[in-house]
């Protein structure tokens, strides 16, 4: 079964073409970093207009690396939630029109579930990646969302832990934010780590007692504390015309001698340790047979490295470009929904605050 996927949650334009949630085919990405940039963080209104103008030479593209046309799909799958509702709507009504033009079904998939099922697929020319066994934990860290789930079999989740405040992405863009690293904050933190060392200048880790929750809202305090000392007042280089629609982000000024480098490392390593930790203990807990990382936090590196080091099941994670989102998970989850008899009506509409688990949310115990 091939199957064209749509994601335009965010500010990544995506298509994709995969056989059998297994096989991608194509998957092109079209980021909009640049475009938001200079804001510090992503302008909805900007994303949901850039998607317009983007979304339509994406599938074409999708569609010619993939070798294959219209007629050769089965059906049109898109990210319905949760995600910017501007953004969402824009992949919605373009897959509904395909769906409807090409008589192909259309199948509605929740960005979280592509984020998991990403681990399941195999990019082109690359060794085959052996389908994850159940039941298995999975921790979800991204831009918007961190939670560890128990996954029984496909599509039954129940969710063990999440977080109590900001997400773990959240945090790393957060934290490059007040270091002035840039955005997005991730592979900014990630890098700059490299050049210093945990544990110089300790920053606080949310253990929240036994729980499986998560909070890192107190780490980013405690970031924003200890630069203060090393900040410089300036005089704002770059002012916001009237005519400048959206703020633009101006990086803190600080004195040579703070210890940046230092800082990321140690901010990094209380973000990693406590959902390595969490992630370790729910897998022993449940008797997990496998790990799975997902979500765009998951391309981190030290994350990465320290639950393979730390869990004695196997741990899996998808490659970098399959972290971040793209719409072969997408298309790729769409699969597995469809096996199901998962398919939306033309009256599709976006679910901005989607949650994961909607109809079987159980509160599972250890
Ligand atoms: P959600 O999936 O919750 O709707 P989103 O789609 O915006 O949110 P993703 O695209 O899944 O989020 O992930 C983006 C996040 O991943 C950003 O917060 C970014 O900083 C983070 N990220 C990307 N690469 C890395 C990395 N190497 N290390 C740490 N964080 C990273
Ligand atoms: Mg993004
Ligand atoms: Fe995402």
């Amino acid at each position: 079964m091939i199957i064209l996927g749509i994601e335009t949650s965010c500010d990544e334009t995506s298509a994709a073409v995969v056989r059998d949630g297994r096989w991608v085919l194509s998957n092109v990405i079209r980021s909009q970093v640049d475009l938001h940039k200079r804001y510090g963080g992503i302008v909805p209104e900007l994303a949901s207009r850039r998607h317009v103008t983007t979304i339509i030479p994406t599938i074409d593209l999708a569609f010619e690396e993939a070798g294959v046309g219209p007629s050769d799909i089965d059906a049109v799958a898109v990210t319905e939630g949760p995600g910017l509702a501007g953004s969402l709507l824009v992949g919605i009504n373009v897959a509904k029109t395909l769906a409807y033009v090409w008589e192909k079904p259309l199948i509605p998939v929740n960005h979280l579930e592509g984020h998991i099922y990403a681990n399941w697929l195999t990019l082109p020319g690359q060794p085959e990646v052996e389908p994850p066994v159940f039941p298995l934990v999975c921790l979800i860290v991204s831009g918007g969302h961190t939670e560890l789930i128990l996954m029984r079999g496909h599509g039954d989740y129940a969710l063990l832990g999440r977080t109590l405040d900001d997400a773990a992405g959240e945090a790393f863009d957060k934290g490059a934010r007040v270091l002035g690293l840039g955005f997005p904050g991730g592979p900014a933190i990630q890098r700059a780590s490299e050049q210093g060392r945990a544990g110089r200048y300790p920053l606080p880790r949310a253990w929240l007692g036994d729980s499986y929750d998560f909070s890192f809202s107190g780490l980013k305090t405690a970031l924003l504390r200890t630069v203060e000392q090393y900040r410089r007042p300036v005089q704002s280089s770059r002012r916001s015309s009237s005519r400048q629609p959206f703020p633009e982000y101006e990086p803190p000024v600080y004195s040579a001698n703070m210890p940046v480098a230092d800082l990321a490392a140690e901010y990094q390593e209380a973000i990693v340790e406590v959902l390595v930790e969490k992630t370790a203990r729910a897998a022993r807990d449940f008797r997990a047979s496998m790990v799975l990382l997902a979500g765009g936090v998951a391309a981190n590196a030290l994350l990465r490295r320290r639950l393979t080091e730390a869990v004695s099941v196997p741990v899996r994670y998808p490659p970098p470009i399959l972290c971040t989102d793209n719409a072969a998970m997408i298309a790729g989850a769409a699969y597995f929904l469809y096996q199901r008899g998962v398919t939306a009506g033309l009256d599709l509409d976006v679910q901005a605050q989607l949650p994961l688990v909607t109809r079987t949310l159980i509160r599972a115990q250890a």
